[in-house]
């Protein structure tokens, strides 16, 4: 069992950590687009329903961005399977919790997290010795009507 820091703090409704999909380290001017769609799509590919795996693109996407603006350190992105759910995660080497600002159309900052608290089913973020964790959860179905995504 390779249990990463942050997952002695994860809710219960996740059950029980299964097994890693991917992993992906970036230096501190990662870009967005240093972990293509198709990786995300190829991991979770046997797990979760197309639908989900849009979700866990643009959750990626956008912790990454946060990541990039506030942290500004090495990070790392985990994609994880877990009982319930798919699990996505960011690491980066700030101590400063993220912070979900109040709905501001003119601001860029701060929206990366509203879009991920719209898109996940649970999202949260743990303090780790060094840094901090930033994750999101997604049931593996979705709603549609059979396989008409
Ligand atoms: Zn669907």
């Amino acid at each position: 069992m390779s249990h990463a820091p942050h997952h002695s703090s994860m809710p219960i409704g996740l059950g029980e950590y299964q097994c890693s999909l991917g992993q992906w380290e970036f230096s501190a001017d990662a870009q967005v687009e240093g972990i293509s769609r198709s990786h995300i799509a190829q991991a979770l590919a046997a797990d979760a329903s197309p639908c989900r795996v849009d979700d866990v693109i643009a959750t990626v996407s956008e912790l990454v961005a946060n990541a990039v603006v506030h942290a500004q350190s090495e990070m790392k992105v985990l994609l994880e399977k877990w009982q319930h759910m798919i699990v996505v995660a960011v690491e980066d080497l700030s101590p400063v919790p993220p912070v979900v600002q109040e709905v501001n159309h003119l601001a860029e900052s701060g929206r990366g997290l509203q879009i991920v608290e719209s898109v996940s089913d649970d999202w949260g973020f743990a303090m780790l010795e060094s840094g901090k964790c930033v994750w999101a959860g997604f049931a593996l179905g979705c709603d549609c009507a059979d396989s008409a995504h």
